[in-house]
């Protein structure tokens, strides 16, 4: 699943739960240890890239879930990469258009 396109409103439901619970534990983290921002960051990716190889596990093997979805290592790293890289980026906002706008 790629979330380069727009999401539905279950998917941004889904991405406000997530992002709560993972702000909380990441809150937990930092008051908890000395550990610097990035390197909390960086468990908090790595937490996500080993939630993934549960996931996986649970959809091989002889009694995998039955919804169907087939793993596939590589490119599904690639996704969760680029999901990544994308929700980290500043988002870009637009002062030219706007001063435009303003100007008109
Ligand atoms: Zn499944």
């Amino acid at each position: 699943m790629q979330f380069a396109a727009p999401m539905d409103d279950e998917a941004i439901a889904a991405l406000e739960q997530l992002k709560k619970t993972v702000r909380i534990a990441f809150c937990g983290v930092m008051q908890s240890t000395r550990l610097p921002p990035m390197a909390a960051l960086s468990l908090a990716a790595m937490a996500v890239g080993s939630l993934y190889l549960e996931v996986a596990a649970a959809h091989r093997g002889d009694n995998p879930c039955p919804c169907g979805w087939q793993p596939r290592s590589a490119s599904d790293v690639e996704a969760l990469q680029t999901s990544l890289a994308l929700s980290a980026e500043q988002p870009r906002a637009n002062f030219h258009a706007i001063q435009v706008a303003g100007n008109a």
